[in-house]
């Protein structure tokens, strides 16, 4: 939407049915289509809070990426513009205001279906409990705006009061370690909350669920964040893999594709770079047109990188020309390849490998 990714998180899926069950437990008795209406406005207003953030974030000139929605909140990542990285105490004042927005956005909402239903509807009894009911939708509308605004200012990461939290942490330490103390804080709270549930309201043990799995979100975004700036091309680089010769036939081509992993080729004639070719473009140009050369069927422009480049810059050519390859080239020559599947592995394994070695200096 608006060239901005919307995710569900799975955890979404446990809103309705724990509503329906909330209901069936209260009540015996539970109407399917009301529970899922009711999961629909929280969802509603979740979405609207995100929006909240997406816009004023761009009025910061942030790019917004994507949003992640989870039951009770959202998980929003933005690009720096231009991949700048702006003045830390700017940093801190930004997200601040930031972090307002989405709290801001419920509250109006709230104050709004109030007054719509306050001068439509007298039936609607705005003040009486259960405040959140599939039963009662409009006053639902109301209190799931309320409850919104006022959780997201809690202060456990990554939601709203949390980031607050880091924001204020990070004006005395960097950013990864002020992440980290609101991650410990915000798993505390979490799990004074879910084992509060059981003996108040269940919704504090669905609140407790969310604020955990939003945070273990937003670890994990970090982590990976950091291994993006820091590893250079030339520690996940593959140094033996093959290429292919513009006067290659593509039958030929095909034939070396089989023998290798690779989904992607660098197409070398001598010791120059002319091209590279995927799998997949080998295998469409042979169905549709038949044997030809691999001179004709490569892309000839192609992003080339150096050693020292880091990952985040691989990842920003890769997606800027829609490609799955860049050559690794020194002095004009050709030294390594880093293609897309070979980076989903290579992350996956040193986001896993610098968990390791942070929780060694841990402990
Ligand atoms: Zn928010």
């Amino acid at each position: 939407m608006f060239g901005v990714d919307i995710r569900l998180h799975l955890a979404f899926f446990l809103l309705p049915m724990f509503i329906y069950w909330t209901e069936y437990s209260a009540h015996h008795y539970a109407n399917g289509s009301r529970d899922l209406a009711l999961a629909g406005i929280i969802l509603a207003c979740v979405a609207a809070h995100e929006c909240g953030h997406m816009l004023a974030a761009r009025r910061f000139g942030l790019i917004p990426k994507a949003v992640i929605l989870l039951p009770l909140t959202g998980v929003a990542l933005y690009d720096e513009p231009r991949g700048e990285k702006p003045q830390p105490t700017l940093l801190w004042k930004r997200e601040i205001r930031l972090a307002l927005i989405g709290p801001l956005v419920n509250l109006a909402l709230a104050g709004l279906a109030a007054l719509v239903i306050m001068s439509t509807n007298r039936g609607v009894e705005l003040w009486k409990t259960p405040f959140l009911q599939p039963a009662n939708l409009p006053r639902s509308l109301v209190w799931a705006n309320l409850y919104l605004a006022i959780l997201n200012l809690m202060p456990a990461y990554p939601l709203d009061g949390g980031r607050i939290q880091r924001a204020v942490f990070a004006r005395k330490v960097d950013l990864s370690t002020a992440t980290r103390r609101a991650v410990s804080i915000s798993t505390a709270i979490a799990m004074v909350l879910i084992f509060a549930g059981p003996f108040s309201d269940l919704w504090l043990t669905m609140v407790g669920v969310v604020i955990f799995f939003a945070a273990q979100l937003e670890e994990r975004a970090l982590v990976f964040q950091s291994v993006l700036d820091n590893v250079r091309l030339e520690e996940v680089m593959l140094t033996d893999f093959a290429t292919l010769s513009p006067a290659d036939t593509l039958e030929d081509a095909l034939e070396k594709a089989v023998h290798s992993l690779q989904d992607d080729f660098p197409v070398v004639r001598g010791s120059d770079m002319v091209g590279v070719i995927s799998r997949q473009r080998i295998l469409d140009a042979l169905r549709a047109e038949g044997n030809g050369y691999v001179q004709a069927v490569m892309n000839k422009i192609f992003e080339v990188s150096m050693r020292q480049e880091s990952l985040s810059s691989a990842f920003r050519k890769l997606t800027a020309r829609n490609s799955s390859i860049i050559p690794v080239v020194e002095d004009q020559r050709l030294v390594g390849i880093v293609t897309l599947q070979n980076l989903m592995h290579s992350m996956a394994l040193l986001a896993e490998s610098r968990k390791l070695r942070r929780d060694e200096v841990e402990s």
